[in-house]
């Protein structure tokens, strides 16, 4: 008897024959796998302004497998003569600066001009904590619901110079798709402040007032890269304060070298919470653009960008190709130890490991 507790003797007790347990998975569930799209068809979409098309060709240049890339470069390398033609802006500042609230209502009145609008981000964080915070959709309310604007997080994986060429090259593939503003934003802590300088035109730092020593903590490489300082949260009580922090940064830009466009970099006041000050920032902008696009710095330095990307792809290249080497691999912990422990001085290590590195026999592929 399949339920014992059935039989006569046991009185008032009932027991039901249970169901059988369905299957774990929905059979009807259809599994339908994307078919991959060639770059031909990628190419197609992304002029025509498709952005799932876009958003697909950018998670190719993301992508580590070999086959994606190769896919993702000749996408670009298609993409390329339709590029160029946006205006490119990074922006930087501490976490907490306002960043986000900030992009939103520059974002908007961008677009209020017509046109379309990027948003992407370098994230040097984002390798460690697997997850990038910049760029997020969550953070940008307006804009992520906006019909002109594409916002896409930073690259994961890899070095900051992979992750910035990253940015870069889904600039180009943006600017295909027809955004002619794109912005590059990243946290003002490091590093990353100079990769995103080599990709854009114009270069905004946000800070913020009312810490009593302003310029501390910021580093003079990243005032120096500045095209334009702004200083957020210039409401209510904080008003004073902001007009303070920008005296002082204007007396502490007249002490820098005169920059190589001849622009002298603004400092503004705003509040990006109340939107106030916003079209001010942005005729600074407009501005700066009359100005470089007038004595042909614009030109000269999107050249020197150029440059500057090609020769950093060839040492990403180099390195990758040498740090993946399954023999580099090898012998790589082993001189570490033997230079920790003093026996080999690092130069003699690095020469081994070069020397070693030179006379292997490429393989196929
Ligand atoms: P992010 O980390 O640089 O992206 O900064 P967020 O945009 O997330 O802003 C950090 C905090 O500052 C949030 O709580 C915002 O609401 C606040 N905030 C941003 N802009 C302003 C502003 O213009 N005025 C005031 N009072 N608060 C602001």
């Amino acid at each position: 008897m399949e339920h014992p507790e059935n039989d006569s003797k046991y009185i008032g007790l009932q027991v039901n024959g249970g169901v059988a347990q369905p299957p774990v998975v929905n059979p009807y569930l259809q599994h339908r796998r994307r078919r991959m799209a060639t770059p031909a068809e990628l190419v197609e979409g992304i002029l025509k302004g498709d952005i799932t098309m876009l958003s697909r060709a950018v998670t190719l240049v993301e992508s580590l497998v070999p086959e994606h890339q190769a896919m993702a470069q000749e996408v670009i390398e298609k993409c390329l003569p339709y590029s160029g033609n946006s205006r490119r802006i990074g922006i930087t500042g501490v976490p907490g600066a306002g960043k986000s609230t900030s992009i939103d209502v520059f974002g908007l009145h961008v677009l209020k001009g017509g046109g379309k609008l990027a948003v992407l981000a370098i994230d040097p964080s984002s390798e460690r904590t697997k997850g990038s915070i910049l760029g997020d959709k969550t953070r940008m309310e307006k804009l992520s619901v906006h019909p002109d604007a594409f916002i896409r997080p930073s690259p994961s994986a890899g070095s900051l110079g992979g992750v910035a060429r990253k940015t870069r090259e889904t600039i180009v593939l943006c600017e295909a798709a027809g955004f002619n503003n794109v912005f590059v934003e990243t946290v003002g802590v490091g590093q990353s402040e100079t990769a995103v300088h080599s990709m854009v035109d114009f270069f905004l730092l946000i800070q913020l007032a009312g810490t009593g020593d302003e310029l501390q903590g910021i580093k003079r490489g990243i005032m120096e890269m500045a095209d334009g300082i702004v200083i957020n949260k210039a409401d209510g009580d904080n008003v004073h304060r902001a007009q303070l922090a920008q005296a002082q940064f204007k007396s502490a830009l007249q002490l820098f070298p005169p920059t190589a466009s001849g622009w002298k970099p603004e400092v503004l006041t705003y509040s990006g919470y109340y939107e106030l000050g916003i079209p001010e920032v942005w005729d600074m902008i407009d501005r700066y653009f009359d100005y470089v696009k007038g004595n042909g710095y614009f030109f000269r330095r999107r050249q020197e960008q150029a440059r500057y990307w090609m020769y950093e792809s060839i040492n990403e290249q180099l390195r990758d190709h040498f740090y993946r080497n399954p023999e580099i691999e090898t012998v790589l912990p082993n001189l570490e130890h033997e230079v920790l422990a003093d026996r080999l001085s690092s130069f003699v290590a690095a020469r081994k490991a070069l020397d070693l590195y030179f006379n292997i026999k490429p393989t196929n592929g």
